[in-house]
C-alpha cells in the first residue's frame, strides 16, 4: 500500500500508473457510468480515487480528461476551469476537459 501522507493530490496523470491500476480505476469509473443511485455514485468515485491515490475533491467527482489529445489528467470534474464536452444521456459521466486542455484545444460536442 502506498504511503499515506497529508498532501492534497489534486490531479493524476493516467498515463503514469501501472497497468493493473489503470484497469481497476476504470473499471470504477465504468461502474460509476451505471451507478443507479448518487451514494453508490460516489462510493465507487471515492474508490476510484484512492485507487489512483488522488484526493478526493469536495465534489466527489472525478473524470479523466477526454480530450482527443494524449492529456490523461485525472482531475476534479467540477473545476470551474473544467469544460464539458458532452453532457450525458442515461449515464452518469459526461466528458469532461481538463483545464489545461479547455484551455489550449477546446472542443464542443
Ligand atoms: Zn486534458
Ligand atoms: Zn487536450
Amino acid at each position: 500500500m502506498a504511503v499515506m501522507t497529508h498532501a492534497r493530490i489534486d490531479t493524476v496523470d493516467y498515463r503514469d500508473l501501472p497497468t493493473d491500476i489503470q484497469d481497476t480505476f476504470d473499471e470504477l469509473m465504468e461502474q460509476a457510468d451505471e451507478a443507479g443511485t448518487n451514494d453508490h455514485f460516489l462510493t465507487l468515485m471515492a474508490r476510484a480515487a484512492a485507487t489512483i491515490g488522488m484526493t478526493l475533491p469536495p465534489s466527489g467527482d472525478i473524470r479523466r480528461c477526454a480530450c482527443s489529445c494524449v492529456c490523461g489528467l485525472v482531475f476534479d470534474a467540477e473545476h470551474p476551469d473544467a469544460h464539458v464536452i458532452e453532457w450525458t444521456g442515461g449515464y452518469n459521466l459526461g466528458r469532461v476537459q481538463c483545464p489545461t486542455c479547455a484551455d489550449h484545444h477546446r472542443e464542443t460536442a
